[in-house]
Protein backbone atom coordinates (compact mmCIF):
# COMPACT_ATOMS: atom_id res chain seq x y z
CA UNK A 1 0.00 0.00 0.00
CA UNK A 2 1.77 3.35 -0.81
CA UNK A 3 1.28 6.73 1.24
CA UNK A 4 1.18 10.27 0.37
CA UNK A 5 4.43 11.56 1.85
CA UNK A 6 5.82 14.43 3.28
CA UNK A 7 8.36 14.89 0.66
CA UNK A 8 6.25 15.05 -1.90
CA UNK A 9 3.94 18.04 -1.13
CA UNK A 10 4.81 21.76 -1.03
CA UNK A 11 4.25 23.01 2.16
CA UNK A 12 5.90 26.54 1.84
CA UNK A 13 3.83 29.55 3.64
CA UNK A 14 1.59 27.00 4.57
CA UNK A 15 -0.33 26.13 8.23
CA UNK A 16 0.18 22.58 8.65
CA UNK A 17 -1.54 20.53 10.98
CA UNK A 18 0.80 17.69 12.75
CA UNK A 19 -0.46 15.18 14.72
CA UNK A 20 2.18 14.13 16.90
CA UNK A 21 2.09 11.42 19.83
CA UNK A 22 3.15 12.97 22.85
CA UNK A 23 1.54 10.89 25.11
CA UNK A 24 4.77 10.66 27.20
CA UNK A 25 5.10 9.56 30.42
CA UNK A 26 4.48 12.00 33.33
CA UNK A 27 5.60 12.33 36.64
CA UNK A 28 4.48 15.16 38.90
CA UNK A 29 4.13 17.67 35.83
CA UNK A 30 7.27 16.50 34.46
CA UNK A 31 8.18 14.93 31.38
CA UNK A 32 9.95 11.78 32.42
CA UNK A 33 10.99 9.90 29.06
CA UNK A 34 10.86 12.49 25.81
CA UNK A 35 11.76 9.47 23.45
CA UNK A 36 8.49 10.16 21.57
CA UNK A 37 8.95 13.99 21.88
CA UNK A 38 12.89 12.94 19.85
CA UNK A 39 10.85 10.85 17.23
CA UNK A 40 8.27 13.88 16.32
CA UNK A 41 11.64 16.01 15.58
CA UNK A 42 12.64 15.52 12.07
CA UNK A 43 9.22 16.17 11.01
CA UNK A 44 8.72 19.31 12.58
CA UNK A 45 12.63 20.71 11.79
CA UNK A 46 11.93 19.75 7.65
CA UNK A 47 8.30 22.14 8.33
CA UNK A 48 10.25 25.05 9.82
CA UNK A 49 13.15 24.69 7.30
CA UNK A 50 10.47 24.56 4.62
CA UNK A 51 8.44 27.93 5.93
CA UNK A 52 5.41 26.28 7.10
CA UNK A 53 3.78 26.99 10.28
CA UNK A 54 3.64 24.49 12.30
CA UNK A 55 0.23 23.60 14.61
CA UNK A 56 0.72 20.01 16.80
CA UNK A 57 -1.93 18.29 18.04
CA UNK A 58 -0.90 15.15 20.44
CA UNK A 59 -3.54 13.43 23.13
CA UNK A 60 -2.33 12.43 26.65
CA UNK A 61 -3.55 9.74 28.84
CA UNK A 62 -7.56 9.33 29.47
CA UNK A 63 -8.93 12.35 30.14
CA UNK A 64 -12.26 11.17 28.98
CA UNK A 65 -13.50 14.10 27.26
CA UNK A 66 -12.89 16.60 30.22
CA UNK A 67 -10.40 18.76 31.59
CA UNK A 68 -7.69 17.31 33.74
CA UNK A 69 -5.47 19.73 34.98
CA UNK A 70 -2.73 16.61 34.85
CA UNK A 71 -2.96 15.81 31.71
CA UNK A 72 -2.17 19.64 30.15
CA UNK A 73 0.72 19.24 27.73
CA UNK A 74 2.34 22.59 29.20
CA UNK A 75 5.35 19.94 30.50
CA UNK A 76 5.95 18.62 26.94
CA UNK A 77 5.78 22.27 25.19
CA UNK A 78 8.83 23.15 27.70
CA UNK A 79 10.34 20.22 26.79
CA UNK A 80 9.85 20.36 23.43
CA UNK A 81 10.95 24.38 23.54
CA UNK A 82 14.06 22.90 25.15
CA UNK A 83 14.59 20.41 22.33
CA UNK A 84 13.86 22.47 19.54
CA UNK A 85 16.11 25.70 21.07
CA UNK A 86 12.93 27.56 20.56
CA UNK A 87 10.20 29.45 21.69
CA UNK A 88 6.76 27.04 21.50
CA UNK A 89 3.26 28.37 21.59
CA UNK A 90 0.58 26.87 23.29
CA UNK A 91 -3.02 27.40 23.69
CA UNK A 92 -4.65 26.33 26.74
CA UNK A 93 -7.94 25.33 24.72
CA UNK A 94 -8.42 22.52 22.41
CA UNK A 95 -10.79 24.69 20.29
CA UNK A 96 -12.85 27.33 20.10
CA UNK A 97 -11.44 31.10 20.05
CA UNK A 98 -8.31 31.25 21.59
CA UNK A 99 -7.08 28.31 19.41
CA UNK A 100 -8.51 30.77 15.97
CA UNK A 101 -6.99 33.92 17.45
CA UNK A 102 -3.49 31.85 18.51
CA UNK A 103 -3.64 30.34 14.47
CA UNK A 104 -4.16 34.05 13.15
CA UNK A 105 -1.38 35.31 15.07
CA UNK A 106 1.11 32.37 13.92
CA UNK A 107 4.02 33.13 11.28
CA UNK A 108 5.65 31.03 9.14
CA UNK A 109 8.91 29.31 11.21
CA UNK A 110 6.76 28.77 14.43
CA UNK A 111 5.21 26.45 16.28
CA UNK A 112 1.78 26.22 18.33
CA UNK A 113 0.71 23.03 20.78
CA UNK A 114 -2.92 23.02 21.18
CA UNK A 115 -3.85 21.13 24.16
CA UNK A 116 -4.51 17.73 25.08
CA UNK A 117 -6.97 16.91 21.90
CA UNK A 118 -8.78 14.26 24.24
CA UNK A 119 -9.95 16.67 26.68
CA UNK A 120 -12.69 17.56 23.79
CA UNK A 121 -15.27 14.61 24.05
CA UNK A 122 -15.30 14.47 20.15
CA UNK A 123 -11.69 13.21 20.00
CA UNK A 124 -11.87 9.53 20.48
CA UNK A 125 -15.48 9.81 18.90
CA UNK A 126 -14.25 10.98 16.00
CA UNK A 127 -16.54 13.71 15.76
CA UNK A 128 -17.03 15.50 11.69
CA UNK A 129 -18.16 18.98 13.66
CA UNK A 130 -14.84 18.88 15.28
CA UNK A 131 -12.95 17.74 12.14
CA UNK A 132 -14.26 20.18 10.67
CA UNK A 133 -13.02 22.88 13.15
CA UNK A 134 -9.67 21.96 13.46
CA UNK A 135 -9.22 21.27 9.22
CA UNK A 136 -10.58 24.90 9.00
CA UNK A 137 -7.14 26.12 11.03
CA UNK A 138 -4.75 24.89 8.59
CA UNK A 139 -3.76 23.86 5.13
CA UNK A 140 -2.61 20.57 4.94
CA UNK A 141 -2.29 17.21 7.35
CA UNK A 142 0.50 16.00 8.10
CA UNK A 143 -0.12 12.24 10.50
CA UNK A 144 3.47 11.56 12.34
CA UNK A 145 1.35 9.78 15.57
CA UNK A 146 2.05 5.95 14.76
CA UNK A 147 1.77 5.14 18.08
CA UNK A 148 -1.69 6.01 17.83
CA UNK A 149 -2.73 4.87 14.07
CA UNK A 150 -4.50 2.21 15.35
CA UNK A 151 -7.29 4.40 16.20
CA UNK A 152 -10.09 5.73 14.50
CA UNK A 153 -9.94 9.46 16.16
CA UNK A 154 -10.75 13.01 15.17
CA UNK A 155 -7.59 14.00 15.26
CA UNK A 156 -6.26 11.44 12.94
CA UNK A 157 -8.68 10.00 10.93
CA UNK A 158 -11.76 12.89 11.09
CA UNK A 159 -9.10 16.12 10.34
CA UNK A 160 -7.32 13.72 8.13
CA UNK A 161 -10.39 13.26 6.03
CA UNK A 162 -10.72 16.64 5.52
CA UNK A 163 -6.99 18.70 4.20
CA UNK A 164 -4.77 16.91 1.92
CA UNK A 165 -3.25 14.26 4.17
CA UNK A 166 0.14 12.83 4.17
CA UNK A 167 2.62 10.75 5.95
CA UNK A 168 5.39 12.39 8.46
CA UNK A 169 8.57 11.05 9.17
CA UNK A 170 7.95 9.07 11.81
CA UNK A 171 5.46 7.36 10.52
CA UNK A 172 7.23 6.85 6.88
CA UNK A 173 10.04 5.06 9.10
CA UNK A 174 7.82 2.55 10.99
CA UNK A 175 5.68 1.73 7.75
CA UNK A 176 9.19 0.85 6.13
CA UNK A 177 10.67 -0.87 9.24
CA UNK A 178 7.08 -3.08 9.80
CA UNK A 179 6.09 -3.07 6.64
CA UNK A 180 8.57 -5.40 5.52
CA UNK A 181 7.81 -7.46 8.36
CA UNK A 182 4.42 -7.43 7.90
CA UNK A 183 4.83 -9.31 4.10
CA UNK A 184 7.51 -11.10 5.63
CA UNK A 185 9.89 -9.61 2.52
CA UNK A 186 12.85 -9.45 5.04
CA UNK A 187 15.63 -11.79 4.75
CA UNK A 188 15.38 -15.44 5.89
CA UNK A 189 15.54 -17.01 8.86
CA UNK A 190 12.78 -14.80 10.05
CA UNK A 191 12.17 -15.17 13.84
CA UNK A 192 9.62 -13.84 16.31
CA UNK A 193 9.91 -13.57 19.98
CA UNK A 194 6.66 -13.29 21.52
CA UNK A 195 6.26 -12.51 24.72
CA UNK A 196 4.00 -10.62 27.68
CA UNK A 197 1.45 -11.20 29.99
CA UNK A 198 -1.89 -12.43 28.49
CA UNK A 199 -1.92 -14.45 25.05
CA UNK A 200 -5.64 -13.21 24.45
CA UNK A 201 -4.23 -9.73 23.35
CA UNK A 202 -1.89 -11.27 20.25
CA UNK A 203 -3.58 -14.27 19.33
CA UNK A 204 -4.40 -12.29 16.01
CA UNK A 205 -0.90 -11.27 15.60
CA UNK A 206 0.70 -14.22 15.97
CA UNK A 207 -1.27 -16.02 13.75
CA UNK A 208 -0.12 -13.65 11.24
CA UNK A 209 3.54 -13.81 11.98
CA UNK A 210 2.90 -17.75 12.15
CA UNK A 211 2.11 -17.41 8.27
CA UNK A 212 5.23 -14.75 7.82
CA UNK A 213 8.03 -16.20 10.12
CA UNK A 214 10.02 -19.54 10.37
CA UNK A 215 10.27 -20.04 13.67
CA UNK A 216 8.19 -18.62 16.58
CA UNK A 217 10.09 -18.36 19.79
CA UNK A 218 7.16 -18.23 22.80
CA UNK A 219 7.49 -17.30 26.43
CA UNK A 220 6.57 -14.94 29.42
CA UNK A 221 2.72 -15.15 30.64
CA UNK A 222 1.00 -15.62 27.37
CA UNK A 223 3.70 -19.46 26.76
CA UNK A 224 1.94 -20.59 29.73
CA UNK A 225 -1.47 -21.46 27.95
CA UNK A 226 0.61 -22.97 25.54
CA UNK A 227 2.54 -25.45 28.40
CA UNK A 228 -0.89 -25.62 29.61
CA UNK A 229 -1.95 -27.03 26.22
CA UNK A 230 0.76 -29.43 25.83
CA UNK A 231 -0.10 -31.09 29.14
CA UNK A 232 2.00 -29.06 32.04
CA UNK A 233 0.50 -28.62 35.12
CA UNK A 234 0.93 -24.70 35.71
CA UNK A 235 0.01 -24.42 39.15
CA UNK A 236 -0.73 -21.08 39.96
CA UNK A 237 0.84 -19.14 36.92
CA UNK A 238 -0.81 -16.61 34.75
CA UNK A 239 -2.89 -18.54 32.61
CA UNK A 240 -6.22 -18.05 30.40
CA UNK A 241 -8.38 -21.44 29.94
CA UNK A 242 -10.43 -19.88 28.10
CA UNK A 243 -7.76 -19.78 25.13
CA UNK A 244 -6.26 -23.00 25.49
CA UNK A 245 -7.50 -24.43 22.70
CA UNK A 246 -6.42 -21.30 20.32
CA UNK A 247 -3.39 -22.58 21.66
CA UNK A 248 -3.58 -25.74 20.47
CA UNK A 249 -4.84 -24.73 17.18
CA UNK A 250 -1.79 -22.30 16.19
CA UNK A 251 0.38 -25.45 17.22
CA UNK A 252 -1.34 -27.47 14.96
CA UNK A 253 -1.28 -24.93 12.37
CA UNK A 254 2.71 -24.34 12.73
CA UNK A 255 3.24 -28.27 12.27
CA UNK A 256 0.90 -27.96 9.38
CA UNK A 257 2.94 -25.44 7.72
CA UNK A 258 6.26 -27.13 9.04
CA UNK A 259 7.13 -24.59 11.16
CA UNK A 260 8.45 -24.87 14.86
CA UNK A 261 6.95 -22.93 17.72
CA UNK A 262 10.19 -23.55 20.07
CA UNK A 263 8.20 -23.26 23.59
CA UNK A 264 9.85 -22.57 27.35
CA UNK A 265 11.51 -26.74 28.40
CA UNK A 266 12.31 -24.95 32.30
CA UNK A 267 10.96 -22.05 33.73
CA UNK A 268 11.84 -20.21 36.71
CA UNK A 269 9.02 -20.89 39.42
CA UNK A 270 8.18 -18.63 42.88
CA UNK A 271 5.96 -18.62 45.51
CA UNK A 272 5.03 -14.85 44.98
CA UNK A 273 5.97 -11.73 43.16
CA UNK A 274 8.74 -9.94 44.92
CA UNK A 275 12.66 -9.59 44.95
CA UNK A 276 12.73 -11.88 48.03
CA UNK A 277 10.44 -14.24 47.08
CA UNK A 278 11.50 -17.95 46.98
CA UNK A 279 12.05 -19.53 43.86
CA UNK A 280 13.71 -22.23 41.82
CA UNK A 281 13.92 -23.60 38.47
CA UNK A 282 11.90 -26.55 36.62
CA UNK A 283 11.88 -28.60 33.70
CA UNK A 284 10.02 -31.92 34.83
CA UNK A 285 6.28 -30.10 33.32
CA UNK A 286 5.09 -29.74 36.29
CA UNK A 287 4.70 -26.35 38.66
CA UNK A 288 2.80 -27.62 42.42
CA UNK A 289 0.36 -25.67 43.50
CA UNK A 290 1.10 -22.22 45.08
CA UNK A 291 3.75 -21.62 42.73
CA UNK A 292 3.63 -19.62 39.48
CA UNK A 293 6.44 -19.50 36.53
CA UNK A 294 7.83 -15.97 36.34
CA UNK A 295 10.60 -16.42 33.69
CA UNK A 296 12.28 -18.88 31.37
CA UNK A 297 15.14 -21.15 33.13
CA UNK A 298 18.37 -21.15 31.99
CA UNK A 299 18.29 -24.16 29.07
CA UNK A 300 15.37 -22.37 27.63
CA UNK A 301 17.53 -18.62 27.36
CA UNK A 302 20.56 -21.31 25.92
CA UNK A 303 18.12 -22.53 23.46
CA UNK A 304 17.03 -18.74 22.32
CA UNK A 305 20.01 -17.99 21.92
CA UNK A 306 21.51 -20.58 19.79
CA UNK A 307 18.00 -19.71 17.39
CA UNK A 308 18.92 -16.19 17.63
CA UNK A 309 22.73 -17.23 16.42
CA UNK A 310 20.72 -18.19 12.71
CA UNK A 311 18.70 -15.59 12.17
CA UNK A 312 18.88 -12.98 10.43
CA UNK A 313 15.66 -11.05 10.62
CA UNK A 314 13.73 -10.98 14.39
CA UNK A 315 10.95 -9.32 15.69
CA UNK A 316 10.22 -9.11 19.56
CA UNK A 317 6.96 -8.03 21.29
CA UNK A 318 6.72 -8.93 25.13
CA UNK A 319 9.03 -9.47 28.06
CA UNK A 320 9.77 -13.22 28.63
CA UNK A 321 9.02 -12.80 32.19
CA UNK A 322 8.04 -10.92 34.85
CA UNK A 323 10.82 -8.41 34.46
CA UNK A 324 9.79 -5.29 36.57
CA UNK A 325 10.69 -7.61 39.52
CA UNK A 326 15.17 -7.80 39.10
CA UNK A 327 14.80 -11.71 40.19
CA UNK A 328 12.77 -12.67 37.64
CA UNK A 329 14.48 -10.52 34.73
CA UNK A 330 17.44 -12.87 34.10
CA UNK A 331 15.47 -14.29 30.97
CA UNK A 332 14.56 -11.29 29.52
CA UNK A 333 18.14 -9.69 30.09
CA UNK A 334 19.63 -11.64 28.65
CA UNK A 335 17.92 -12.19 25.54
CA UNK A 336 17.44 -8.63 25.02
CA UNK A 337 21.76 -8.43 25.18
CA UNK A 338 21.89 -11.82 23.09
CA UNK A 339 19.97 -9.55 20.53
CA UNK A 340 21.84 -6.75 20.53
CA UNK A 341 24.90 -8.48 19.81
CA UNK A 342 23.55 -10.82 16.51
CA UNK A 343 24.20 -9.97 12.96
CA UNK A 344 20.47 -9.52 12.07
CA UNK A 345 17.85 -7.47 10.88
CA UNK A 346 16.01 -6.73 14.58
CA UNK A 347 12.40 -4.87 15.70
CA UNK A 348 10.91 -4.39 18.80
CA UNK A 349 7.60 -3.26 19.57
CA UNK A 350 5.16 -2.89 22.69
CA UNK A 351 5.23 -0.76 25.73
CA UNK A 352 7.13 -3.07 28.48
CA UNK A 353 8.98 -4.57 25.51
CA UNK A 354 10.74 -1.02 25.29
CA UNK A 355 11.64 -0.75 28.66
CA UNK A 356 12.94 -4.26 28.82
CA UNK A 357 15.55 -3.41 26.26
CA UNK A 358 15.89 0.28 28.39
CA UNK A 359 16.75 -1.73 31.07
CA UNK A 360 19.12 -4.24 29.59
CA UNK A 361 20.58 -1.21 28.27
CA UNK A 362 20.81 -2.01 24.92
CA UNK A 363 18.42 0.12 22.96
CA UNK A 364 20.71 1.69 21.10
CA UNK A 365 22.07 -1.78 19.25
CA UNK A 366 18.13 -2.17 18.15
CA UNK A 367 17.56 -1.61 14.31
CA UNK A 368 14.41 -0.84 15.03
CA UNK A 369 12.39 0.32 18.22
CA UNK A 370 8.73 1.25 17.42
CA UNK A 371 7.35 4.01 18.73
CA UNK A 372 3.70 2.08 18.74
CA UNK A 373 2.62 -0.34 21.66
CA UNK A 374 -0.78 -1.52 20.39
CA UNK A 375 -0.21 0.35 16.89
CA UNK A 376 2.50 -2.01 16.14
CA UNK A 377 1.43 -4.85 16.79
CA UNK A 378 -2.52 -4.06 14.80
CA UNK A 379 0.00 -3.26 11.92
CA UNK A 380 2.08 -6.69 11.74
CA UNK A 381 -1.43 -8.44 12.41
CA UNK A 382 -3.67 -6.57 9.64
CA UNK A 383 -1.07 -4.79 7.24
CA UNK A 384 -2.63 -1.32 8.11
CA UNK A 385 -4.37 0.74 10.38
CA UNK A 386 -7.43 3.26 10.16
CA UNK A 387 -4.53 6.03 10.38
CA UNK A 388 -3.21 4.97 7.29
CA UNK A 389 -5.95 4.57 5.63
CA UNK A 390 -6.35 8.09 4.75
CA UNK A 391 -2.73 8.64 3.74
CA UNK A 392 -3.12 5.95 0.79
CA UNK A 393 -2.42 6.89 -2.63
CA UNK A 394 -5.32 7.01 -5.05
P1 LIG B 1 4.19 -5.20 25.66
O1 LIG B 1 3.73 -3.98 26.38
O2 LIG B 1 5.65 -5.15 25.32
O3 LIG B 1 3.32 -5.56 24.47
P2 LIG B 1 2.74 -6.91 27.46
O4 LIG B 1 2.01 -5.72 27.98
O5 LIG B 1 2.01 -7.89 26.66
O6 LIG B 1 4.06 -6.43 26.68
O7 LIG B 1 3.34 -7.74 28.67
C1 LIG B 1 4.16 -7.18 29.64
C2 LIG B 1 3.87 -7.77 30.98
O8 LIG B 1 3.92 -9.18 30.95
C3 LIG B 1 4.90 -7.34 32.00
O9 LIG B 1 4.28 -6.52 32.96
C4 LIG B 1 5.37 -8.65 32.62
O10 LIG B 1 5.50 -8.60 34.01
C5 LIG B 1 4.28 -9.61 32.23
N1 LIG B 1 4.74 -11.00 32.23
C6 LIG B 1 5.73 -11.55 31.50
N2 LIG B 1 5.90 -12.84 31.82
C7 LIG B 1 5.00 -13.14 32.78
C8 LIG B 1 4.67 -14.31 33.53
N3 LIG B 1 5.33 -15.44 33.35
N4 LIG B 1 3.68 -14.22 34.42
C9 LIG B 1 3.02 -13.06 34.62
N5 LIG B 1 3.26 -11.93 33.95
C10 LIG B 1 4.25 -11.96 33.04
MG1 LIG C 1 2.18 -3.65 27.82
Amino acid sequence: MKHRRLMDIDVKEKKVLVRVDFNVPMDGGTVTDDTRIRAALPTIEYLLKEGSAVILLSHLGRPRGQVVEELRLDPVAQRLSDLLEMEIKKTDSVRGPEVQEAVDELVYGEVLLLENTRFEKGETENDSELAREWASLGDVFVNDAFGSAHRAHCSNVGLGEKLPAVAGFLLEEELSALGSLARGEVEHPYMAIMGGAKVSDKIGVIEALLEKVDTLLLAGGMANTFLKAKGWEMGDSLLEKDHVSSAQEIMKRAEEMGKEIILPSDLLIAREISEESEKEVIADELIPAGWRGVDIGPATIARFKEELDKAKTVFWNGPLGVFEVDAFARGTMEVAQHMAEIQAWTVIGGGDSVAAVEKASVAAKIRHISTGGGAALEFLEKGTLPGLEILREE
